[in-house]
């Protein structure tokens, strides 16, 4: 089964197409990060106009890429939610229009779902069950995988995700938008003795996080040792090299905690910013330490991207699973509402 991957909820077109044997055949990402950077942000409704210029042609592309043609392509994916809605659409309407012309099934797969699955991608892929932990621009979520479709949420953010604390402290320290990346190259040349932030609600039971003091705590050492300080610079990455530390410190007590609270051996971790550098090599040995394996999805899958959407999408088709001649994307949807996929 050859199954196209859409997909279009925020501020990148990924499209890719997923083999059962052949695995990854094609797959290419759009970002349409220079539209929003002089925004600071994504603005949704030029988001949704650049993935109505991308998407057609990208689909072209992967298809030459992978040297098909569109009667070769057994089923369509694309993201349903959650996300920006009218990015959602875009995406939607391709999709589900191109199933029905090419008279394929199509799906609309969950985006959470897709970043979970994505590790799967990789070699070794683990085996259920696991601790997945999402870690993303708009969610930070611990869960519980007994087999695909069906999740737990075991814990997630109060308020600010990871990504986006990233994100909102990189602004802080005047690095360009999206500032995950930025911060992250920043703090390796950051003195990690020089401050110390708090590893906010590691202190009482339970999985839940909470991220938004943190930038206030970077804003606070910031503005605190710029006053008196001759070298801004070094005091930038230092406080990137402290606000990393907290965070990762804090994502990997939490992980610790829940594969000891559910006696799960193997943990997987998803999402943007699941391609830190610090936070891959910190977690990895600690969950070593414990006797434990963690899994990862390839550094270019970490980001939103098709192969993802793909890959979840044909996990459901395969099942039998497929929609209706009609759409109905969603910007907010729990993945605890997905239903399992039993395999026939
Ligand atoms: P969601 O998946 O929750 O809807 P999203 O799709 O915007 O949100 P992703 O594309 O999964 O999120 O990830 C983007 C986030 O990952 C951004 O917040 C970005 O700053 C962060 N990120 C990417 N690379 C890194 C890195 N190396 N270190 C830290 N953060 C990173
Ligand atoms: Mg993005
Ligand atoms: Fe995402």
């Amino acid at each position: 089964m050859r199954v196209l991957g859409i997909e279009t909820s925020c501020d990148e077109t990924g499209v890719a197409i997923f083999d059962d044997q052949h695995g990854l055949m094609a797959h290419a990402v759009y970002s349409q990060v220079d539209i929003h950077a002089e925004y600071g942000g994504v603005v949704p409704e030029l988001a949704s106009r650049d993935h109505i210029r991308k998407t057609l042609p990208l689909i072209r592309q992967v298809l030459a890429e992978a040297h098909l043609d569109a009667g070769e392509i057994d089923g369509v994916a694309y993201t349903a939610g959650p996300g920006l809605i009218g990015a959602l659409l875009v995406g939607s309407a391709i999709g589900r229009s191109l199933a029905w012309g090419w008279q394929v099934p199509a799906i609309g797969v969950h985006h959470m779902e897709g970043h979970l699955l994505a590790p799967l991608l990789e070699e070794p892929a683990p085996e259920l069950p696991f601790i997945a932990l999402l870690v993303s621009g708009g969610h930070t979520q611990l869960v519980d995988v007994t087999e695909i479709g069906r999740y737990r949420i075991l814990g997630e953010s109060l308020d600010d995700a990871a990504g986006e604390a990233f994100d909102k402290t990189a602004k802080l320290l005047e690095l360009p938008y999206p500032g995950g990346p930025e911060l992250a190259k920043l703090a390796e040349r950051g003195d990690p003795q020089r401050f110390r932030f708090p590893r906010p609600m590691t202190d009482r039971p339970g999985l839940d996080f909470s991220f938004s003091g943190l930038k206030t705590f970077a804003l606070n050492t910031l503005n605190t040792a710029l006053a008196d300080e001759t070298d801004p610079s070094r005091t930038r990455a230092d406080v990137a090299r402290a606000f990393e530390e907290a965070v990762v410190d804090t994502l990997v007590i939490k992980c610790r905690r829940a594969l000891r609270e559910t006696g799960r051996k193997r943990l997987i971790l998803a999402g943007g910013v699941s391609a830190n550098r610090r936070l891959r090599e910190r977690m990895t040995a600690a969950i070593a330490a414990e006797g434990g394996e963690t899994f990862y999805p390839p550094p270019s899958l970490c980001t939103d991207n098709g192969a993802m959407i793909a890959f979840t999408g044909y996990q459901r088709l395969r099942a039998g699973q497929h929609e209706p001649l009609i759409f109905k994307p969603r910007a907010r949807w729990s993945m605890g509402d997905l239903a399992p996929v039993t395999r026939s």
